[in-house]
Parts: C-alpha cells; sequence; structure tokens
C-alpha cells in the first residue's frame, strides 16, 4: 500500500510517501480502506516527538480516519466487509475499572491512534473494531474525517465535564480552531448562549455563521469584560478553554460566581 512516513523526528520534511506493507487484521481488528483522514495538531506533537513517546519506526501518522471496512479479524460479528465506517480514534483496553465505568480517557493504556499504532496517512489502516462507528451518511469523506478528535474533545470538555445545560451562557476561546469549531456546536446543540473568540474578522465571521450569538476579537478587545458586558455583568456560566498564557486568566475572570472552566 501507499502511505505517507516518518522515520526520525523533526519538521515536515521527515515526511515520505512510498510503498508500505499493508497491515492484516488481527483478533477483534478491522482493516479500514481510508477514504479521508484528517490532520491534527497532535500529528505535528508526534512528527516532531513527545517527550516519552517512542512510536516505532517508521511511522504512520493520522488520527481521524473514515473509510470503508474491506476485511475483518477472526472473532469480528457486529461489522461486514464493504460497510462505511468513521473511526473513534481514542484507544483503551476496555477492561479495567475506568473503562467500565465511562472514563476510558482514565485507562493506564489511553492512547490514540496514530500516536504509537500506526494511523491513517495511508492506503490502510487495521483498528480495533470496536472503535468502527457508523458512518454519517450525510457528510462527505472529507467533512467526515474533520470531526472524531476534535468534537470529542469538545464534548468531554463541555457535556462530560461542565455539564453545559441549556440557557448556559457559554464563552468559546479560539472558536476558529478545530476544538473550538467543535465546542461552539456541540455547545448550541444544547441550547446554550455562545460567546465565541477568535483573532481574525475571518474566524469571528466563521464563529457566527456556524452558530454562534456573539463574537469578541480577542487580538483587540478585553474578553472578560465583554463577557461581563455581554451577560449583564454576570459573567459566563461556562468557559471552554484550551489555549493557556493569557488566555487562561481572561477565561477565569469572564466566569460567573459558580462558573465552570
Ligand atoms: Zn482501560
Amino acid at each position: 500500500m501507499k502511505a505517507v512516513t516518518f522515520e526520525r523526528f523533526g519538521g515536515p520534511e521527515v515526511l515520505t510517501y512510498g510503498e508500505r506493507a499493508a497491515p492484516l487484521p488481527e483478533a477483534g481488528e478491522a482493516l479500514v480502506r481510508v477514504r479521508a483522514c484528517g490532520v491534527n495538531h497532535l500529528d505535528l506533537w508526534v512528527r516532531a516527538g513527545l517527550p516519552g513517546l517512542e512510536p516505532e519506526m517508521p511511522h504512520i501518522l493520522g488520527n481521524d480516519v473514515v473509510g470503508e471496512i474491506v476485511a475483518l479479524g477472526a472473532g469480528v460479528k457486529h461489522l461486514s466487509v464493504g460497510q462505511k465506517t468513521l473511526v473513534n480514534p481514542t484507544l483503551s483496553c476496555g477492561v479495567c475499572p475506568a473503562c467500565a465505568n465511562g472514563d476510558d480517557h482514565l485507562c493506564r493504556s489511553y492512547d490514540v491512534l496514530g500516536r504509537r499504532r500506526n494511523g491513517g496517512y495511508a492506503e490502510l489502516v487495521a483498528v480495533p473494531a470496536a472503535n468502527c462507528l457508523p458512518y454519517p451518511d450525510r457528510l462527505s469523506w472529507e467533512k467526515a474525517a474533520a470531526v472524531p478528535l476534535v468534537f470529542m474533545t469538545a464534548w468531554h470538555m463541555l457535556v462530560t465535564r461542565a455539564r453545559v445545560r441549556p440557557g448556559d451562557d457559554v464563552l468559546v476561546i479560539g472558536a476558529g480552531s478545530g476544538v473550538g469549531s467543535a465546542a461552539l456546536q456541540v455547545a448550541r446543540l444544547f441550547g446554550a448562549r455562545v460567546i465565541a473568540t477568535a483573532g481574525t474578522a475571518e474566524k469571528l465571521d466563521l464563529a457566527l455563521t456556524i452558530g454562534a450569538h456573539d463574537a469578541i476579537d480577542h487580538s483587540r478587545e478585553d474578553v472578560a469584560a465583554r463577557a461581563r458586558a455581554l451577560t449583564g455583568k454576570k459573567g459566563v456560566d461556562v468557559v471552554v478553554e484550551h489555549v493557556g498564557g493569557r488566555m487562561f486568566e481572561a477565561a477565569v475572570a469572564a466566569l460567573a460566581r459558580d462558573g465552570r472552566l
């Protein structure tokens, strides 16, 4: 199969395109013909080298995979060859107390497809069959491949952790980013009022187009002061903060009493 791989850490110049041995699905796995694969910031970190992360080389990046199932490993009964799938990129043992409790992100063996395990920058990728989710047919391959990791992250932040509720005022920092634009849409889905921040006119327009009620230019405006002004001095009930630095300070200052960050 054709794949994009790297054998040493570095910039984009370490990526090479060429022929690689196709993976075989082991027991409990599915082999997916990749039709589209997202590019995440995580790919850049893994390629540059993360402390303590030593993937087997040559390594194939790629977390967000959509495609068609072309083969099944032993024991896989719930999928069929030819089925379209969106692959859940998170990997965990599935049997430890954390996994059993639905907290698979706390699993001792938690990982993400494309970090240690070979990912989707290839024609074929083998993944745990349990990770093959039904395909959202109304989305093109390319659009569907932009969904998994950022929406799972945003969902975890807003729904699992912050327990967003209808009527909450939610401040989404960096709404032009993958996680930010996903968070904005998840917050709207739950009936929240969304105030988005971004650093360019183009991203502010995008935020309003995909559902933000108000937008703050965080390159020029005082985010906390504007958020307070937009909520009658109350502050926001929830802040989605994934930027850090001075944005973290602004996020804390924008919170209402008993707010969730
Ligand atoms: Zn586990």
